[in-house]
């Protein structure tokens, strides 16, 4: 676990918004391909499932796809048009600096704005609602036409990756967009490398999915081995108004949008973050739905848990402490070693 800031740089690092995930989970699977103690299998749609048994029966799911874009038009002034990759509100990503990765895999560079951006020249900068058709990405080349842009083989459906900022602070404080969930994926490779090296005993039916196509609603509707029996996911905790969730915290969700997760496993998660003196909230998240919800509404029969460190402004400019991490991963190493 001491290592936990370094690996999530890594994977926030590489560039992973839902539809374009290859790259990220053959770094995990790289991680861990010469073990002989995993099994390894990844599924028809990308994702990836780490276990330690053939048949796992407790299963530990966090998800490695992030927001993002796609290109959606090319404007005939060269800029682009986006369509978005999961729900996120515009505000927080106006003015970021992207990377547009067109068919042959060569990279660009642009600004996300608002059309006709200038505050000298737009009297409406301040005021104007943000909305996809009233903003684009600037592009870091000499364009100024549709045929300009093409040139550069840029073309509809390209991926859109948004820079994630990540910082690190001296007060223990991450920021970084799409710590939801790399956060948690980073938690789960810890977790993986603790149980390859540790001494104490645990029950070896336990395996780890990473999902990659959480933040559009369909990640962990396939990948999960027909043996799991209990799904305990790791993922993001909201921070606000009426929530009990802290940075430096990990919660227990008892009820999310999609309904109230299992008793027995709520109860268990409680009981074990008192035992082990672990820093917890118990929690209600008003907007949010979890691969949780996603497995048992393709109609697996498992009891669901949630948890997951506190994260500030998510899906937006987020941010966590390591103790946050710290603490969900005392609460899912907990949970293992008492699963039976
Ligand atoms: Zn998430």
């Amino acid at each position: 676990m001491k290592n936990i800031v370094t690996t999530l740089e890594q994977i926030l690092n590489i560039h992973s918004p839902s539809g374009y995930t290859i790259n990220i989970i053959s770094h995990i699977e790289k991680l861990f391909s010469n073990n002989k103690d995993l099994y390894l299998k990844k599924n028809n749609k990308g994702s990836l499932l780490i276990s330690f048994s053939e048949s796992p029966k407790l299963v530990l799911s966090g998800h490695i796809d992030t927001l993002g874009a796609m290109v959606k038009e090319i404007k005939s002034n060269g800029t682009l048009e986006i369509t978005q990759l999961g729900g996120y509100p515009l505000t927080s990503f106006e003015g970021e600096y992207v990377t547009i990765r067109n068919s042959k895999d060569k990279l660009y560079r642009g600004t996300f704005l608002l059309n006709n951006p200038a505050d000298h020249v737009n009297k409406n900068v301040r005021t104007e609602k943000r909305e996809l058709d009233k903003m684009s990405i600037r592009l870091d080349e000499l364009v100024s036409s549709k045929k300009d842009v093409e040139k550069l083989g840029i073309n509809v459906g390209d991926f859109v990756f948004y820079d994630n900022r990540f910082e690190y602070t001296d007060t223990g404080f991450i920021k970084s967009r799409f710590l939801d969930d790399k956060a948690c994926a980073a938690v789960m490779i810890e977790l993986i490398k603790e149980l390859l090296t540790t001494k104490i005993k645990f029950n070896k039916n336990v395996g780890f999915y990473f999902s990659n196509y959480e933040e559009v609603g369909h990640g962990a509707c396939a990948g999960i081995p027909d043996s799991a029996e209990e799904l305990l996911v790791l993922d993001m905790a909201v921070i606000g108004d009426g929530c009990n969730g802290k940075e430096d915290h990990v919660s227990i969700c008892i009820k999310d949008s999609s309904g109230p997760y299992d008793f027995l496993v709520t109860s268990k998660l409680k009981a074990l973050a008192q035992s082990n003196k672990i820093k917890y909230v118990t929690d209600i998240y008003p907007h949010y739905g979890s691969d949780g919800s996603a497995a048992l509404f393709a109609g697996y029969d498992l009891r669901v848990g949630l948890i997951g460190p506190g994260v500030s402004a998510s899906h937006g400019v987020e941010r966590t402490h390591r103790k946050g991490l710290e603490e969900t991963f005392k609460l899912s190493l907990s949970y293992i070693k008492s699963y039976k």
